[in-house]
């Protein structure tokens, strides 16, 4: 894409679509927002200079107004369903949403002429792991639809890169995590099921306790480990991953993640540290489906876009969230 182009940013009134927007708009990049607004909130979008249209990802006639009006020279993809639990008892929507929407985009791309695509995939398309940290190469088999409807779609667009040109980024995020510096825009899913948010709502005491989901894990602490990457951080290898493919790169996947195992009972440790705040704990029943150890191999994100985590430090990671939680998410948004 060259400079005077638009990037457009569909889901980019969500939690990571937001964060990037403001990135991209930092950067100097034209931005182009489309979103549905079912799960983004349009006070997420801070900058005047965007352009924002409400609609769907999977709307034909909407796509073609959209590329017509808009000089778009590449296109994020951030509108994905994305509960796990739902996705098994609702299917039909994930695979609807997730796999047959982006397509029509995809199509849309084609006929307009725009090549470059970076999707939000997730390290739940490796399902559990035969072993870890987790590199490109580990087996994708997706215990969920929510992650099969991503390595689907990951499919189609290496079928579409081989068949059409398409030049794509596979970005598998591990789990995202904290807010903006300035504490203006923020994690706000609706219903909350993360747990970082849980736990620092039960740290501000608007929720009553966090319940650990399982101690008997084969992990050091018994509790499961995640790899925890900023959200700003994601947002940073979204647009070095567009400058890549525009310098003409291959398109490629890779995981974006720290490289670093957090236990819940390390993050919650963490959380009354950096709240100042005892944090009530119950201990629960494991969650169906959640593997004892996600951590990334970050190895080859580097490689390719000379990007690494800048938050490495989860209290760092924890104060940015507690900032948003503490403050405007108590009323701004909602
Ligand atoms: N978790 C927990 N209690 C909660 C929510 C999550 O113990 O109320 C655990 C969950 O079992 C997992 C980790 O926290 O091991 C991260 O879960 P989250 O839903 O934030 O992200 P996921 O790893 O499922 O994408």
């Amino acid at each position: 894409m060259t400079q005077d182009q638009a990037i457009l940013v569909v889901g980019g009134a969500g939690y990571i679509g937001s964060h990037t927007v403001r990135q991209l708009v930092a950067n100097g990049k034209k931005v182009v927002v489309l979103d549905n607004l079912v799960y983004g909130h349009p006070e997420a979008i801070v900058d005047d200079e965007v352009t924002f249209i409400q609609g769907d990802l999977g709307d034909r006639p909407l796509l073609d107004k959209l590329f017509t009006e808009h000089n778009i020279g590449a296109v994020m993809h951030f509108a994905a369903y994305a509960y796990v639990g739902e996705s098994v008892t609702e299917p039909s929507k994930y695979y609807q949403n997730n796999l047959a929407a982006p397509i029509i985009l995809l199509d849309a791309m084609r006929d307009h002429g725009v090549e470059i695509f970076i999707f939000s995939s997730t390290c739940a398309t490796y399902g559990n792991p035969q072993y870890v940290p987790i590199d490109e190469n580990h087996p994708q088999n997706p215990i969920n639809p929510y992650g099969a409807s991503k390595l689907m779609l990951e499919r189609v667009l290496a079928d579409f890169s081989h068949a059409y040109g398409l030049k794509y980024a596979a970005l598998r995020y591990f789990n995202a995590s904290g807010c903006s510096l300035d504490g203006q825009i923020g994690e706000d899913h609706n219903p909350e099921t993360h747990l970082i948010p849980l736990v620092l709502e039960a740290a501000a005491g608007t929720r009553e306790h966090i319940t650990i989901f399982g101690t008997d894990y084969p992990t050091p602490d018994g509790s499961c480990i995640r790899d925890y990457i900023h959200v700003n951080d994601l947002a940073r290898a979204h647009i070095l991953a567009i400058d890549k493919l525009s310098e003409g790169a291959e398109s490629f996947q890779c995981n974006l993640g720290t490289g670093i195992g957090v236990s819940v009972k390390e993050l919650i440790a963490a959380a009354e540290r950096v709240t100042g705040k005892e944090i009530p704990v119950v201990i629960g029943e494991r969650r169906e489906g959640d593997p004892p150890e996600l951590v990334a191999a970050p190895a080859k994100a580097k490689e390719l876009l000379g990007w690494e985590a800048e938050y490495k430090d989860l209290d760092m990671i924890l104060k940015t969230a507690w900032a948003w939680t503490d403050g405007p998410k108590k009323g701004h948004y909602s």
